[in-house]
């Protein structure tokens, strides 16, 4: 699935010169969900990774075993999300209003769906981020 969300996404990849780093080490990814859905969840991630970059990014996708499922983490070093915005970015049409986000297109609407498309498949989504040095997403789903 995270192979299909990189050629979905390669047109943006190429023309951003993303330098993306890939790191599966999650052994059991057996996850009973709707493949759309899934492949819908990492594509926002991804999406916003590339769009809230500047040029030349490093993008790493990275997959690890957890207790509680498998974990998927979208790691940008792009222009992050300030402390007091983090926990309305999950809100529909919520958008942070800064600085150069002006000329990137948007709805406001990625996370929201990711947010409960994770909650209806009963994982979750962690985020960390700084301010111009990045965001990290994490998305851990229930092994079946
Ligand atoms: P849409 O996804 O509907 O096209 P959008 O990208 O603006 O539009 P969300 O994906 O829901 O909407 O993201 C909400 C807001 O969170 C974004 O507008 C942006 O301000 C911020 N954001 C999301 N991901 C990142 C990221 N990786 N780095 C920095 N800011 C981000
Ligand atoms: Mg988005």
């Amino acid at each position: 699935i995270l192979g299909k969300v990189v050629q979905n996404l390669s047109v943006q990849i190429e023309q951003k010169e993303v330098n993306l780093e890939i790191n599966l080490n999650a052994i059991n990814t057996e996850v009973l969900a709707d493949q759309v859905h899934v492949t819908n969840i990492f594509f926002n991630l991804m999406d916003n990774a590339i769009k809230y970059s500047n040029e030349s990014p490093n993008i790493c996708i990275s997959t690890e075993d957890t207790d509680d499922g498998v974990m998927v983490s979208i790691k940008d070093d792009g222009i992050g999300i300030p402390k007091d915005q983090l926990s309305k970015i999950f809100e529909k049409f919520y958008r942070v209003p800064k600085g150069n986000l002006h000329d990137v297109k948007g709805f406001g609407l990625g996370l929201s769906y990711v947010k409960n498309m994770i909650e209806l498949l009963k994982g979750k989504i962690e985020v960390n981020s700084k301010i111009d040095s990045g965001s990290e997403f994490k998305v851990t789903l229930p092994n079946t």
